[in-house]
C-alpha cells in the first residue's frame, strides 16, 4: 500500500496553503492544572498507549523536525518484489529533566501516532521530509519505545523551515522543554547537508516562481561531495552480524561494486563515501567501521525499533561528541538478524540507514537505502513501488556485485549529468517533430556533444514530468535487470524535478517502437509520441523522435505488415532479433520484445514500407541457439498472406551466435509506392465509433480505444487494418 500518497491525496484535501497549516484543534489550550490534562489526555488515548513507566506529558508547545522513513520489504508470495511501508518520524532533542539516563546531546526519532488518522500519518499533512517541523500543543511522549501519542484536542501545525526562520528569535527564549534549538549544529542540520542544499535551491527557485503560478525552471543544483561514512555493526546479545568487521568493509567501501564505488562510478566522482576517520570514547580507532554491542535478546524480542533505539542511544555513546552532522555524513546501521522480516529501511533527506544482516553487504541494497537518504523516492512500474528494475531504486537485490546506476528521473534529480540534459516542451517548441541523440549513463564521458542522458518532457501545467533515457546495458550500468538497451520512459508520480518523490516507468521501446502520451498537459487529444528510431556507432547513440502529433500534420506510410514469431527456450534472455533496411539508410523498422518467459510463444507484429530491402538479424548471446538441448524454441517470420518467409530453432536445428535472412517488400496494392500527391491528405483519425470488428460481430468504439486495446493491427469487417482508419493514434503517420 503506498502509504506516502495517501497521505499526500488527504493532505490535499485538508490544506490549502502549502508550506504552514494548522490541521486541527481550534481554541488554545485552557491553563487547568496539568495532572488534570495527563489525565484527560491518557483516558482519550487509552487504546493506544501501553501502560508505561516511561510516559511524559508535554503540555508546552513541542517542536520537532518531521522525517519520512521508508521500510522495504524483501519479496512475499503476495508481493514477489517486495513492498514498502511509508512512516513519519519526528527528530526530539531530550533535555536531561525528561530523561536523565540518556545523553543529553542524544537525539530521539519517535514515531507519531496520531488516533485520528488509520495509519498515524495524516497528521503531516504537507510536509516534506527534513525541512518541515511539527509543532503540537500536547502529547503523551513514552520516552522507550519511542513514540509520541497526540491527542485529539491537541492543536497540531506543520510549518516549513523556511517560514519557521522567522521565528528564529521566539524559540530561544522559548521554555518548552523539548524546543529544537536551530543554533545546535546536530539539530540545525537535521538532514545531510548535501540534499539540503540541493533541495532548498530549489523551494526557493519554485517559491518565487509560484507567485507569478508558474513552473519554476530546472536548477543546475547536484547531489555532490565527499561524505564521511560510518558503519555501525551492531551485536545483540545473542546474535551478531553474519560479515566481520573487514568483510563489511571491503563490502561498503572497496568492493568493485559497492556502496562507494559504485556512486562514485555512477556519479563520475562527483559523490563520493569515504570511511570516517576517528576514535571511540575509548580511544580506540575507528577506520569507517565501530562495533557497538547493545543489551538487548533478540530471541526474546524481535522488535527492530527497540533495537534501534539501543542501537542509536549506544553508538551516541561510543562516539562521545563526534556524531554531529558537521563530523559523519552517513551512517549505516548494520543489524544482526534476528529482529522480524523487514530488509531496510532509511529515512529520507537525512542521515541514518538501517540493514538487516545479510542486506549490509548487498550493493544494491546499500545505494538504494542511501538514495533514500538523498531524497530519491522508488521507481515503480505497473503494479509495486520496485517494479522499474532498471535502476537502484527499483527491487533490490542480495548480490555481492551489482554494476547498475539509476533511472532518468533520479538521474535527473541527482544532477551528475547536468550538462547532458535537456528541458523539453514539445508542445511549445517551434518544430513540432525533434530528434534527440541519447546515450546511456555508462556513456557519459565519451558521448557525442548532442547527445542527452536525460530529455526531460516538461508539462507546464502540471507536475508528472516525464524523463527518457538509454538504458543502455554496459560498463557501469552493465548488470541493469531490466529493459536493457531500451529508450525508457519514466514520469514523475510527486514532488518537483530535484525533490523526493516516486517516478513509474511507462514504456520500454526497442529500436523501430513507439510510445503515446495522450492528453499531455492535461490538453484535451494533445498527443506526443516518442519513438526510437536507430541506434549507431555500435550501440551507443539511440536516436529518438518526438513527435507533437497534432501539430504535425502527418501523412500515413504505406507498409505492409509482416509477422514475426520467436517461442523461447529455456533461456529467454539470449534471445533478440532487430528488422532494418538492407542498405540504404540502415534504418531500423522492428525489434524484438522483451523476452522473459520461458518456452513461451511471442508474436510481434512489424509494419514494413514497400519497395525496400530489409535484413532479418537475430542473436543469442550464449551462442547455443534456441533449440534442442535447453527447449525446443524457434523463431520465424510471416509474411501479410501468412506464408513463411524463414525460420530457425526447432525449425533448423543448430548452435549459433547471428544469423541473418535478407528479403525484399516489393510494390504495395493501389499505386502505393506513388506518395500522396499535392496537396497531401491531412493524415487525421476517423472521429466517433465504427463497427472495427473483423468477426462479423458489432463492436462500436473510436480509435482511442482502438489504441488502448492494442488493436492497431487487427482488420475490420472489410479486412482493412484497424490502423488505417486511426493512422494518428497509432502512430502510423510520417512527418512530411
Ligand atoms: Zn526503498
Amino acid at each position: 500500500m503506498n502509504t506516502f500518497l495517501q497521505v499526500l491525496l488527504a493532505a490535499t484535501v485538508l490544506v490549502s496553503s502549502a508550506s504552514s497549516s494548522t490541521l486541527r484543534g481550534s481554541t488554545v489550550r485552557d491553563q487547568d492544572e496539568s495532572q488534570s490534562h495527563y489525565q484527560r489526555a491518557l483516558r482519550e488515548l487509552s487504546s493506544f498507549v501501553p501502560e508505561s513507566e516511561h510516559h511524559r506529558h508535554l503540555t508546552e508547545e513541542t517542536k520537532c523536525r518531521l522525517y519520512l522513513q521508508v521500510i522495504d520489504y524483501p519479496p512475499t508470495e503476495e508481493h514477489p518484489r517486495g513492498y514498502s511501508v511509508d512512516e513519519w518520524i519526528c527528530f526530539l532533542r531530550l533535555d536531561d529533566e525528561y530523561n536523565s539516563d540518556i545523553d543529553s546531546s542524544h537525539p530521539l526519532y519517535v514515531d507519531i501516532v496520531d488516533p485520528e488518522s488509520v495509519d498515524g500519518n495524516v497528521i503531516v499533512g504537507t510536509a516534506r521530509s527534513g525541512f518541515s517541523t511539527l509543532l503540537v500543543s500536547e502529547a503523551i511522549l513514552d520516552v522507550k519505545q519511542p513514540k509520541m501519542y497526540i491527542p485529539r484536542h491537541a492543536q497540531v501545525k506543520v510549518v516549513d523551515n523556511d517560514d519557521d526562520d522567522d521565528n528564529h528569535d521566539d524559540n530561544d527564549n522559548d521554555n518548552s522543554a523539548y524546543n529544537y534549538n536551530n543554533d545546535n549544529d546536530s539539530l540545525a542540520a537535521g538532514h545531510i547537508s548535501i540534499g539540503h542544499l540541493g533541495t532548498h535551491q530549489d523551494i526557493n527557485d519554485y517559491n518565487s516562481n509560484s507567485n507569478n503560478n508558474q513552473r519554476r525552471t530546472s536548477t543546475t543544483s547536484a547531489v555532490t561531495g565527499n561524505l564521511k561514512t560510518l558503519v555501525v555493526r551492531v551485536t545483540a546479545i545473542d546474535s551478531e552480524v553474519t560479515a566481520k568487521p573487514n568483510q563489511l568493509f571491503d563490502n561498503i567501501f572497496t568492493d568493485d561494486s559497492c556502496l562507494a564505488t559504485q556512486y562514485k562510478a555512477c556519479s563520475y566522482g562527483k559523490l563520493t563515501m569515504q570511511p570516517y576517520k576517528g576514535t571511540t570514547v575509548d580511544n580506540q580507532p575507528i577506520n569507517g567501521i565501530v562495533d557497538v554491542k547493545v543489551g538487548v535478546k533478540l530471541a526474546k524480542n524481535d522488535d527492530v525499533k527497540n533495537l534501534q533505539y539501543h542501537a542509536v542511544t549506544e553508538t551516541y555513546k561510543a562516539m562521545g561528541g563526534a556524531m554531529p552532522h558537521s563530523e559523519i555524513d552517513l551512517v549505516l546501521f548494520c543489524f544482526p538478524p534476528g529482529s522480524g522480516g523487514w530488509a531496510a529501511y532509511a529515512m529520507v533527506n537525512e542521515r541514518f540507514s538501517y540493514y538487516n544482516n545479510e542486506a549490509c553487504s548487498s550493493v544494491s541494497a546499500q545505494l538504494h537505502e542511501v538514495g533514500h537518504n538523498l531524497g530519491l523516492g522508488h521507481s515503480g512500474g505497473g503494479k509495486t513501488h520496485y517494479d522499474d528494475t532498471t535502476g537502484f531504486m527499483g527491487e533490490s537485490y542480495n548480490e555481492d556485485d551489482t554494476h547498475m546506476c539509476f533511472n532518468p528521473a533520479k538521474n535527473y534529480q541527482l544532477g551528475w549529468y547536468d550538462d547532458k540534459v535537456v528541458d523539453y516542451n514539445p508542445l511549445t517548441h517551434r518544430d513540432a517533430v525533434r530528434t534527440f541523440v541519447v546515450n546511456g549513463v555508462s556513456d557519459y564521458k565519451n558521448s557525442i556533444s548532442k547527445a542527452n542522458i536525460v530529455v526531460r518532457l516538461e508539462m507546464p501545467d502540471k507536475t508528472e514530468d516525464f524523463y527518457i533515457g538509454f538504458n543502455r546495458k554496459t560498463g557501469i550500468n552493465r548488470d541493469t535487470k531490466g529493459d536493457g538497451d531500451r529508450i525508457t520512459v519514466v514520469r514523475k508520480e510527486i514532488g518537483l524535478p530535484k525533490e523526493y518523490g516516486m517516478s513509474v516507468k511507462h514504456a520500454a521501446l526497442s529500436i523501430g517502437q513507439f510510445h503515446v502520451l495522450e492528453n499531455f498537459n492535461n490538453e484535451q487529444n494533445r498527443s506526443i509520441r516518442i519513438k526510437y528510431d536507430t541506434n549507431t556507432n555500435n550501440g551507443r547513440d539511440a536516436t529518438i523522435t518526438i513527435t507533437d502529433i497534432t501539430r504535425a500534420n502527418e501523412v500515413p506510410i504505406p507498409c505492409a505488415e509482416y509477422v514475426v514469431e520467436l517461442k523461447t527456450d529455456n533461456f529467454p534472455n539470449d534471445n533478440s532479433w532487430v528488422i532494418i533496411e538492407d542498405g540504404g539508410t540502415g534504418q531500423s523498422y522492428g525489434a524484438n520484445p522483451e523476452y522473459n518467459e520461458k518456452n513461451k510463444l511471442y508474436t510481434t507484429t512489424v509494419c514494413l514500407p514497400y519497395n525496400t530491402n530489409y535484413k532479418f538479424e537475430i542473436v543469442d548471446t550464449y551462442k547455443d541457439g534456441l533449440c534442442c538441448d535447453q527447449g525446443d524454441g524457434y523463431f520465424r517470420a510471416l509474411d501479410p498472406d501468412g506464408v513463411q518467409l524463414f525460420a530457425g530453432g526447432s525449425y533448423d536445428p543448430k548452435d549459433f551466435q547471428v544469423e541473418e535472412f535478407k528479403f525484399s517488400v516489393g510494390a504495395g496494392p493501389q499505386n502505393q509506392n506513388q506518395l500522396p500527391t499535392n496537396p497531401p491528405v491531412p493524415c487525421k483519425d476517423r472521429k466517433g465509433k465504427f463497427n472495427w470488428s473483423g468477426n462479423g460481430k458489432k463492436k462500436w468504439r473510436n480509435c482511442r480505444w482502438i489504441l488502448r486495446r492494442k488493436k492497431c493491427d487487427k482488420s475490420d469487417k472489410n479486412g482493412k487494418q484497424l490502423w488505417m482508419h486511426c493512422p494518428k493514434k497509432c502512430g502510423r503517420c510520417s512527418a512530411r
